[in-house]
C-alpha cells in the first residue's frame, strides 16, 4: 500500500494551503462576525481553478481527481469553514450532479459558469416537513406544455440568496411518493415567481447564507429536467454521497485547524510555572484530537479514492462523514477546554470552530442517518 500523493496532488494541496493560510484565514473571523457572503474569496477561488477542480475540463473544470478535490477542501476549510461549504455546494452538489446527469445543452449553459466560479449555485432538497425523510416533500412540478410549473418552499438552502442556478427537487407524481420526484435546474436569475426568504440566524457557518426559496407558479422549461422524470430523488441522494465526502473533508480541515491552534496555545500558556503543554491532561487531549483527525482524514481519502476508482462508495462516504464530523465536534469541545476561559471568548477562533463543527453533524444527512445508511448496507 502506498500513501504517497502524486506530484499534481501535492501541488494542488500546496496551492490550496497557501491560499487558505495567507488570504482566507485572516478574513475568517470578520466574515463570521459580519455574517457576510465571502464574494471576493470565492472569486479568487474561481480564478485559481478551485471552484471546478475535479469537474471536467471540457466544461470549465480542472479535470483533477476527487482525491485532489478533498485535499484542497481540507486546506480551504482550515482557513474558513463557510468558504469551504459554499465552494463545496457549487462544485460538488451542483457541478458534480450536472456533470453526472446533465445533457450536453445543460452542461454548456449551467455547468461551465459554475465550474469557472463565475456563477453561484445551490442545492434545494429540504423542506419544512421533509428533512431526513426527503421523500415527504410537498413541492410540486406539474407538466404544462413545454414547461413544468413549480410550486412550494425549500428550506435551509445554502447560498440561495446569491445563487444564479438552483438544483431543485419537486414531486412530479405525488401519488408515487419517493418514486414520483424529479430534479430540475432552475435559472433563479431569470425565473419569475421565486422569492428568497430572509437569512436564517444560525449558530455557526455565519458567512454562509441559509434561506427559504419559495416558488410560486414558476415556469421551468422541460429541457431543464435533470435526468429522467420521477428519478430525481435517486439523483439527489447520489449527489449527497459525493457531498458527504466533501463534508468529511471540511470536518478534517476544521479538526486540523483546531489541533494547530490548541497546540500553539498549549505551548505558550503558562500556569503553575510551566507551559500547560507539560500537563498530561492537556497532552492527552492533544493526542486524542491528532489521532482522530488523522483517522478521519484516512477514511475521507479512502472514500474519495473509491469514487475515483469507480468502486461503490456510499458506505465509505457515510462512514467518513460520520466519523470526521463527530471527530471535529469532539476536537472543538476539547480545543475550547485547552484554551480555558480564552477558548470561550470571541478573541480566539476556538468558539467559532465549535459553532461550525456542530453544523457538519447535521447537513448533508444527519449523523443518525449516516448510521442508518451504514447499518442498512451492513445488513443487506
Ligand atoms: C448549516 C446547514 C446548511 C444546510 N444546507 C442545506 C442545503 O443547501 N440544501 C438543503 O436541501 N438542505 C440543507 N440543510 C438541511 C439539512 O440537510 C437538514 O437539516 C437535515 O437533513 C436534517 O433535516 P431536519 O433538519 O428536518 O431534521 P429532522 O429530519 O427533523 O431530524 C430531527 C432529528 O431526528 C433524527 N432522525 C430523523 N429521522 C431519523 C431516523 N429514521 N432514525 C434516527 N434518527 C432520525 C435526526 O437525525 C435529527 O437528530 C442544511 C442544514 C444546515 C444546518
Amino acid at each position: 500500500m502506498d500513501f504517497t500523493l502524486s506530484a499534481p496532488q501535492r501541488k494542488i494541496q500546496d496551492r490550496a494551503r497557501q491560499l487558505a493560510q495567507d488570504r482566507i484565514k485572516p478574513q475568517a473571523a470578520d466574515l463570521d462576525r459580519q455574517g457576510r457572503h465571502p464574494a471576493e474569496i470565492l472569486t479568487e477561488l474561481g480564478e485559481l481553478g478551485f471552484m471546478g477542480l475535479s469537474l471536467p475540463k471540457d466544461y470549465g473544470g480542472g479535470g483533477q481527481d476527487f482525491v485532489s478535490y478533498v485535499l484542497a477542501m481540507i486546506e480551504i476549510a482550515q482557513g474558513c469553514m463557510s468558504c469551504a461549504l459554499i465552494m463545496h455546494l457549487n462544485h460538488t452538489l451542483f457541478g458534480g450532479t450536472v456533470t453526472s446527469f446533465g445533457t450536453e445543452a445543460q452542461k454548456q449553459r449551467y455547468l461551465i459558469p459554475v465550474a469557472g466560479g463565475q456563477k453561484m449555485a445551490c442545492f434545494a432538497l429540504t423542506e419544512a416537513e421533509a428533512g431526513s425523510d426527503a421523500s415527504r416533500m410537498q413541492c410540486t412540478a406539474r407538466r404544462q406544455g413545454q414547461d413544468y410549473i413549480l410550486n412550494g418552499t425549500k428550506k435551509f438552502v445554502t447560498s440561495g440568496q446569491v445563487a444564479s442556478y438552483g438544483l431543485v427537487a419537486a414531486s412530479t407524481a405525488p401519488e408515487l411518493g419517493a418514486k414520483g420526484i424529479s430534479a430540475f435546474i432552475v435559472d433563479l436569475e431569470n425565473a419569475s415567481g421565486v422569492t428568497v426568504g430572509p437569512l436564517e440566524d444560525k449558530l455557526g457557518l455565519k458567512a454562509t447564507g441559509t434561506v427559504d426559496l419559495t416558488f410560486n407558479q414558476v415556469h421551468v422549461p422541460a429541457e431543464n429536467l435533470l435526468g429522467q422524470e420521477n428519478q430525481g430523488l435517486k439523483l439527489m441522494l447520489r449527489a449527497l454521497d459525493d457531498g458527504r465526502i466533501g463534508t468529511a473533508a471540511q470536518a478534517v480541515g476544521l479538526g486540523r485547524a483546531i489541533l494547530t491552534e490548541s497546540l500553539a496555545y498549549a505551548r505558550q500558556r503558562q500556569q503553575f510555572g510551566q507551559p500547560i503543554a507539560h500537563f498530561q491532561a492537556i497532552q492527552w487531549k492533544l493526542a486524542d484530537i491528532a489521532t482522530e483527525v488523522e483517522a478521519a482524514e484516512l477514511l475521507t481519502l479512502k472514500a474519495a479514492w473509491r469514487k475515483d476508482q469507480g468502486l461503490p462508495y456510499d458506505t465509505a462516504a457515510a462512514m467518513a462523514k460520520l466519523f470526521a464530523t463527530d471527530a471535529a465536534m469532539r476536537a472543538a469541545v476539547e480545543g475550547v477546554q485547552i484554551l480555558g476561559g480564552y477558548g470561550y471568548l470571541r478573541d480566539y477562533p476556538l468558539e467559532r470552530h465549535l459553532r461550525d463543527a456542530k453544523g457538519t453533524q447535521i447537513y448533508e444527512g444527519t449523523n443518525e442517518i449516516m448510521r442508518l445508511i451504514i447499518a442498512r448496507n451492513l445488513l443487506k
